[in-house]
């Protein structure tokens, strides 16, 4: 099947006063029709930048970002800044973290909802507007919204918010729905009610989605496949089932050991033990290789960097010992017991 969105060798490089800072180096990511990828990692490891890079968001001025973005045929890299913006909020509906800095304080949500409508369907009368608004806040599990519509953001609960901007997300009903660790900055109770308001909003509107999560239980729960990321790369790749039965990277495997079963949610990463590399002083050879288990006895790691490979049809993995790793999984199982 055809990619709704295809990423192919992305690169972003920060201008810093210590030179050009590599953050996102060389993904390729085919969202496929309606499915929702997973893309996961700790804080640091490229993800949100990748979003960003793909959908012009980063400032020009500090940023170079190459590589192709491809949508219905067109490399949004490559639009001008006018259609770019237009087909944000049409083709692509995108959710961030924090809904407080991406709503205005001073405007009504049935006012922002529907300018999310009228600057994509400037023909759409204002009382149209209002009646699709009141649809969307309904969809999206916003009671009363009759009443709610003419409230301002500061009487709405963070959980409120968030459902509003997930309304806005699919008003033109995009193809594509970006989702920046949605629920981060929820309490946890409410957490699992906002990501399925997303599911729903997802199925609703038939939109392919991508899902950003550093919490390997909302990917267990919420996702279709998965891209894991590390230092600014894609580490492994597979089907959600394949990456939690047979993780062919340590990395994946250290996040999964931090997830008791499957169906447990892990509140964090981790623990695999040391910090992620700082843009400025990513490790020679493969970039996980100071917190890798395997590579203490392997001169290889410390030199060369892996290629991602292919293992088995869609499962790819970056890692010079990764027929090994299976092995590893057996060990880390018997310890457990
Ligand atoms: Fe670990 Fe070496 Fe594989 Fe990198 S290449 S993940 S250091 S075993
Ligand atoms: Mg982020």
């Amino acid at each position: 099947m055809d990619a709704v969105l295809s990423i192919r060798n992305l690169v972003t490089e920060f201008r810093t006063p210590d030179g050009m800072l590599r953050a996102v180096d060389g993904i390729d990511l085919e969202l496929r029709p309606g499915e929702t990828l997973g893309l996961v990692g700790e804080s640091g490891s490229g993800k949100s930048v990748t979003m960003m890079s793909a959908l012009g968001l980063l400032p020009a001025r500090n940023t170079v970002v190459s590589g192709e973005v491809l949508l219905d045929g067109r490399d949004l890299l490559r639009l001008p800044k006018r259609q770019l913006q237009r087909v944000r909020g049409r083709d692509v509906g995108v959710v961030f973290q924090d809904p407080m800095t991406s709503l205005n304080p001073v405007r009504t949500i049935g006012w922002q909802i529907g300018e999310a409508i009228w600057t994509h369907d400037p023909k759409v009368s204002r009382r149209a507007a209002r009646g699709r608004v009141v649809d969307l806040l309904r969809l999206v599990g916003v009671p009363s919204p009759q009443t709610r519509v003419d409230q301002y953001p500061h009487e709405f609960s963070g959980g409120m918010r968030q459902r509003v901007m997930i309304a806005i997300a699919i008003a033109n009903q995009p193809k594509v729905l970006i989702a920046d660790e949605p629920t981060t900055a929820l309490d946890v109770t409410i957490q699992a009610q906002v990501l399925d308001v997303l599911e729903a909003a997802k199925q609703e509107t038939g939109a392919a989605t991508i899902l950003i999560t550093h919490d390997l239980g909302i990917v267990a729960q919420y996702v279709d496949r998965a891209a894991v990321m590390y230092s600014g790369r894609i580490v492994e790749q597979a089907p959600l089932e394949r990456l939690f039965r047979e993780p062919h990277h340590p990395y994946t495997v250290g996040l999964l050991a931090s997830v008791p079963r499957v169906e447990a949610r892990a509140e964090h990463l981790v623990p695999i033990p040391g910090q992620p590399p700082t843009l400025s002083a990513r490790p020679p050879g493969c970039a996980f290789h100071p917190r890798c288990p395997l590579a203490s006895s392997r001169e290889r790691c410390r030199i060369e960097a892996p290629d991602l490979l292919e293992i088995d049809d869609g499962h790819l993995a970056r890692c010079h010992f990764s027929a090994e790793v299976a092995g590893y999984v057996h060990t880390i199982e018997g310890e457990l017991g």
